[in-house]
């Protein structure tokens, strides 16, 4: 269960991170000139088909802008469950598993730049060199710079080399410094922790590329870490409506307390069946499907008073985000939604979109077959507005400090996302938890007692 103390405010930060930093700002940064080659810790390490396990690696030394870290919390993002649950998925390398963590940085290589010994740190989920095409046009989060590239091993096991640079289901994760940023703040590191992947790409919807506007009406499939995270950042840009789609009844509840206005179980609206082609089919205002529950929200979200010429004239929400994708393993004992392919939610999302409404998506997870189809003239001559994946669009270095700020100010709360927490040799159990998702969410503390 979650260990009395772990969501405590981090009781270290000012000593060892903050005010060093700030009077740090004169010289250079701090150097570990010491070798953290051939250290010993124990890590969470697949390899092959084989499930991972818990076993001792060595580390390689630090070389360049390498940073090692002790981790203090990672969370168990519902898109590796099957590499750690199912026996025969594959892994080219022996790899530290996960992505995302926070942690106290304890060496840096010779040419490390923004980050000191003693500093709190998360785990970037795209590395943000700065300097590729894609970065310098403000896309981050497709940086171009680790793309296509032989990771670099950090550690070895049993001779075989070990990758892994945002893996963090560790007792110390081996990085660059790019893939890192400090944070100045008092928050826990198991909340803070859920902000990599999780909760970024959650707020990130509601405030990157597509920003929420004020009193708009929002629908929101799923209310899992992604969606209630998306919940709160609706709520945080002054969304008047916030209608969450989710079939799991205690993630409707929590959404409800995290800011949304109204809850829908999916599964009361299953009936979908395909429209008579007509002469106009498939041109704009029309849908390839009626749909029960496209119908309900379209219904939910209708104007209060009906004269285009006065101001209304929008049919469906201003902005639909899903945070659905494909159920990689069945929960044990909560209802799926109506389609586990999660397919069937990406055609709703555009057939519930308004003539110029936005949709943002952001799930994994669907069949590999899995074919989505749009109305062409829709598509091609339309306005609907569609931004994709990439984690919500988040760049980490500029927006985890934001997203940390409004947990300080009390403005968006990860404490509720977090259910439980397990020490490093139950990792297993904590991606089994997440996977049934009994919890929202759970987190590996390595030190937890
Ligand atoms: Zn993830
Ligand atoms: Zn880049």
């Amino acid at each position: 269960m979650l260990g009395a103390g772990t969501l405590a405010a981090h009781p270290s930060t000012d000593a060892r991170g903050a005010l060093s930093n700030v009077e740090g700002q004169q010289g250079a940064p701090a150097i570990a000139t010491n070798a953290q080659g051939g250290r010993r810790y124990r890590a969470f390490v697949k390899w092959g088909p084989a499930r991972p396990e818990v076993v001792e690696i060595v580390a390689r030394p630090l070389t360049g802008n390498m940073v090692l870290m002790r981790v203090e919390a990672a969370q168990t993002c519902y898109t590796s469950v099957d590499q750690v649950l199912i026996e025969g998925t594959p892994a080219n390398n022996a790899t530290v598993v996960g992505h995302g963590g926070v942690g106290i940085i304890e060496a840096v290589g010779p040419q490390c730049m923004s980050v000191r010994v003693g500093d709190r740190v998360i785990l970037n989920l795209h590395d943000a060199c700065g300097r590729c095409y894609n970065c310098l046009r403000g896309r981050s989060d497709k940086c171009a710079a680790q793309q296509g590239q032989q990771q670099q091993p950090i550690a070895d096991f049993q001779g075989r080399p070990v990758v892994g640079r945002t893996g963090a289901m560790a007792e110390l994760a081996i990085t660059t410094e790019e893939y890192v940023t400090p944070i100045f703040a008092t928050v826990s590191s198991a909340e803070i922790s859920m902000l990599t992947c999780v909760a970024g790409c959650g707020l990130g919807m509601t405030m990157t590329n597509v920003p929420v506007e004020v009193a708009s009406d929002v629908v929101i499939f799923g209310a899992g870490p992604v969606g209630l995270s998306a919940v709160m950042g609706a709520k945080v840009k002054g969304a008047s409506r916030i209608i969450v789609v989710e079939p799991i009844p205690y993630r409707r509840e929590l959404a409800l307390k995290l800011g949304a206005t109204d809850v829908v179980d999916p599964n009361q609206y299953r009936e979908r069946k395909p429209v008579k082609p007509t002469a106009n089919f498939g041109g704009p205002g029309t849908t390839l499907f009626e749909d029960a529950l496209v119908t309900h929200l379209r219904d939910m979200t209708r104007m209060s008073f009906s004269r285009p010429w006065a101001g209304s004239g929008r049919v469906g929400p201003d902005h639909i985000l899903e945070a659905v994708g494909g159920d990689r393993i069945r929960p044990r004992v909560h209802p799926q939604g109506p389609d586990p392919t999660g397919v069937t939610v990406l055609h709703q999302c555009w057939e519930l979109c308004s003539e110029i409404g936005s949709i943002v998506t952001s799930s994994v997870g669907h069949p590999s077959n899995a074919v989505v189809q749009l109305p062409a003239a829709q598509w091609a001559d339309g306005s609907k507005h569609h931004w994709p994946g990439t984690g919500g669009g988040t760049n980490d270095r500029r927006d985890s400090p934001r997203h940390v700020r409004l947990m300080e100010t009390g403005q968006i709360n990860m404490k509720a996302l977090v259910g439980r927490t397990y020490p490093l040799a139950q990792a297993r159990e904590a991606y089994q938890v997440a996977a049934d998702r009994d919890v929202p969410a759970t987190v590996v503390v390595p030190n937890l007692t």
